[in-house]
């Protein structure tokens, strides 16, 4: 039935995510977003929103059972897809949305573009696991994100070496040419650097930076990380990337071989359907050095931080240049609004407030935290808020017209 459906995502409990910290404090992100209870110390990391096979969303169907999305999905994804995927040729959702909500750092990491996806996938498919790219967006929510991101500009990078001399004896050959060569040999000499040449160096460093009242940020970032992974040559990223701070609507757009962590925050993130990660540090998993080193985008500056394109008064746009997905936070008003599927599935989740959702001969209500499936099948569904506070996420993939028009009342 063309209606749209309630869908149920499933928690990751991965040791860096927010927690409570003792019985009377403060819920989590994610379990307060929900509604659930968080037991003290209980990690809740990632909400994941999507068809992914490890963990696929359950849809409610309206006999009460619920089912996974891929299997749905893979028994009708004309109806579920919708035309203009199934058109294409595109038999998978192509895109996962999730809500993410670090205390911790994660791991440094880059995703590679869809000929090194397949390259790596065909020689070890173990530690990558399918041949697909990896874009993500992330959209920072209340409490912001710090994250790293691409390789700062030459200047401060020689700025730093020249200011704290351990790092400036590490990186003495790499000097001369760095400012022309950009940061691709340095940045390889310190992930084949010997763990004692590392070690070193990273004491040294830690010591002036203590016996230092007034430290940067970046340095106080060092800092920071060695506490938390100490001995770990990722500590030193602060060095060479670029440290974002994202306020609430800002966004970041991480596109083939970028490398990029993100180090505390709550975000939502949307991604291309893929698990392939090549990481560099701030881990005890995996890195691999050698095709983390060969494929990344050493183009330094600053990366380019969105606040999404205003498209009229109750609509936010995020996209970047994957047509897997964008992201679109609306905001809803007393007047019945009418969204367009664009004859593609979409994925909504309600941040705040309460939405009622309609269609012929359905009606839905979506208080905060509650997730809805739209089937690429049905064209459009009519919205209102039923208070002042209503936001929601729609995911779905990238659209080129508009999609959202007023009807009046
Ligand atoms: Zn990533």
């Amino acid at each position: 039935m063309k209606r749209l459906y309630g869908l149920r995502g499933e928690v990751k409990h991965y040791a860096w995510g927010g927690r409570r910290r003792s019985a009377g404090a403060p819920s989590p992100f994610i379990a307060d977003l929900l509604g659930v209870e968080a037991p003290v110390g209980r990690p809740f990391a990632e909400l994941w929103l999507g068809a992914h096979p490890q963990a696929p969303s359950l849809v409610s169907l309206p006999d009460g059972r619920e089912k996974p999305l891929d299997r749905l999905i893979a028994a009708d994804a004309q109806f579920w897809l919708g035309p203009a995927l199934t058109g294409q040729g595109i038999a998978a959702l192509p895109f996962l949305l999730k809500i993410l909500d670090s205390e911790k750092p994660l791991s440094i990491q880059a995703h590679p573009d869809r000929e090194t996806a397949i390259r790596l996938h065909r020689q070890d498919p173990e530690h990558y696991p399918d041949a697909n790219h990896k874009p993500e967006i992330a959209i920072a929510l209340d409490s912001g994100l710090r994250a790293f991101c691409g390789f700062r500009p030459v200047a401060e990078v020689l700025a730093d070496w020249h200011r704290l001399p351990p790092l400036g004896r590490f990186f003495k050959d790499d000097a001369p040419t760095f400012a022309k060569a950009g940061p691709a040999r340095a940045f390889a000499r310190l992930l084949q650097a010997g763990s004692e040449a590392v070690g070193k160096l990273l004491s040294e460093l830690s010591e002036i930076l203590l016996a230092n009242d007034r430290p940067e940020a970046r340095d106080r970032c060092f800092l920071e990380l060695l506490q938390e992974y100490p001995g770990d040559r990722g500590c030193l990223s602060p060095y060479f990337l670029n440290l974002l701070s994202l306020e609430a609507g800002e966004s970041v757009f991480l596109g083939a071989n970028r490398l990029h962590a993100y180090l505390q925050g709550t975000i939502i993130e949307c991604m291309a359907n893929s698990d392939n990660v090549v990481r560099a540090g701030l881990t005890g998993k995996f890195v691999d050095c050698e095709n983390l080193l060969a494929m990344l985008d050493y183009r330094t500056g600053t990366p380019p931080v969105s606040a999404g394109e205003q498209r009229g008064a109750g609509l936010r746009v995020y996209r970047g240049d994957a047509s897997e997905f964008q992201v679109e936070l609306i905001e809803g008003g007393a007047q019945e609004t009418v969204l367009n599927s664009d004859n593609a599935v979409s994925i909504m989740l309600v941040l705040s407030g309460c939405a009622e959702f309609a269609g012929d001969g359905w009606r839905q209500v979506g208080g905060r935290g509650s997730a809805w499936l739209w089937p690429g099948a049905l064209p459009e569904l009519r919205m209102r808020s039923r208070d002042q506070s209503l936001c929601l996420i729609r995911a779905r993939p990238r659209m080129r017209p508009p999609s959202v028009g007023n009807r009046p009342g």
